[in-house]
């Protein structure tokens, strides 16, 4: 089991998730994030930090969501890791409104 980033994170990789991980398990995209579930301890440490409530612990995540745990695993192999905090993207704010938070 393992934490997973979903599809609010799109357009948005506010990054505040990244500082609170005790290990390198964030990758980046260039519209997300993506969790290694190698690397995840799950902690969950990073799931209140999320703007946009994004992130699941794998044994809670909605059925419409299963595909996420193998975007994220697939996803990770190929990304580099980001473990400090960035700017967000510049669609960020528009999109955290808009998923209404
Ligand atoms: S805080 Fe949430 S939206 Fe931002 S990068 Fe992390 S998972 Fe994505
Ligand atoms: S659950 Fe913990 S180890 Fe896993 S991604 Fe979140 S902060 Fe990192």
């Amino acid at each position: 089991m393992a934490f997973v980033v979903t599809e609010n994170c799109q357009r948005c990789r506010f990054t505040d998730c990244v500082d609170v991980c005790p290990v390198d398990c964030f990758h980046a995209g260039e519209d997300m994030l993506y969790i290694d579930p190698e690397e995840c301890i799950d902690c969950g440490a990073c799931v209140p930090e999320c703007p946009v409530e994004a992130i699941y612990d794998e044994a809670q995540l909605p059925d419409d969501m299963q595909k996420w745990v193998e975007i994220n695993a697939e996803k990770a192999k190929s990304l580099p890791v980001i473990n400090e905090s960035g700017e967000p993207l510049p669609t960020a704010e528009a999109r955290k409104k808009e998923l209404g938070f």
